[in-house]
């Protein structure tokens, strides 16, 4: 007894206390900030792999940034990484950052629908889809509901059969093979039902947007109400966008 309580005491707690104030390691690259200054844009734009740089004036879409900072390790004195963790939106403009705005990205209230806080403020089951994911954001995803991040607290699971669910979260580009159980998977969840896009690739398609190999046409008939950028994901990123989102309006 006397030992068990020793091992507790040393470890400490293992939970975040509070994620919603959780700082992550300045290694981390988050929100982006592109400063004033002219610069060879030219070369700036065609450096980024999936064309996430746009020039004039510098604007940086986070729905296809792959958060590789090559642009960042050749031009640090336009463009630097914070480790602000908190991009996730359900307004795909929001993901778009321009010269100059170093601002928090939040959700827009308007475009939450009602139904959303009155039935998932306190429980929100989901089902997860990788559609064609690379098993990283999924990774990441899992570790939401571990010690750490300890999601579960706020009543949100991931659970196994869509049944169960009150929405899905897709990963991956959505592959031209899984564009189909993508779809019976969202057909199986009973409405009210939420849509979340996890990672770049599952946003934009990212370094495989254009390619034959997918089918995102499922995007184009439900609104999604959840974007969560990263490559991967990030669980504070996940867990704080959910959050906000399922928060009920004061
Ligand atoms: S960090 Fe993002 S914007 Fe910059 S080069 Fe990489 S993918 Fe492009």
């Amino acid at each position: 007894m006397i030992d068990n309580l020793k091992i507790l005491l040393h470890q400490g707690k293992q939970y975040i206390p509070d994620v919603t104030t959780a700082a992550v390691p300045g290694i981390f690259r988050g929100r982006p900030v592109i400063l004033p200054g002219a610069v060879d844009e030219a070369t700036l734009t065609d450096l980024c792999p999936t064309g996430a740089i746009s020039p004039g004036p510098v604007r940086i879409d986070l729905g296809k940034c792959l958060f590789c900072g090559e642009c960042a390790f050749a031009f640090p004195e336009k463009i630097r990484f914070s480790t602000d963790h908190k991009i996730a939106t359900n307004e795909r403009g929001h993901l778009v950052i321009a010269e100059g705005e170093d601002t928090p990205i939040t959700l827009n209230p308007d475009l939450i629908r009602k139904e959303i806080s009155a039935y998932f403020s306190g429980s929100l089951k989901l089902r997860q889809v990788s559609a064609g994911g690379d098993n990283s954001c999924e990774m990441e995803l899992n570790a939401c509901g571990n010690v750490n991040f300890d999601m579960g607290r706020f009543g949100i699971e991931f659970v196994a059969s869509p049944r169960h669910a009150d929405g899905v979260v897709i990963t991956g580009p959505i592959t031209e093979n899984m564009a189909e159980p993508l779809q019976i998977c969202y057909d199986a969840i009973p409405d009210p039902k939420i849509i979340i896009l996890a990672g770049t690739d599952a946003i934009s398609g990212g370094i495989f947007a254009g390619s034959p190999a997918l089918d995102r046409r499922f995007l184009d008939k439900y609104p999604v109400d959840l974007y969560v950028p990263g490559n991967p994901v990030h669980p504070l990123t996940f867990i704080n966008g959910l959050l906000e989102l399922i928060r009920k309006p004061k």
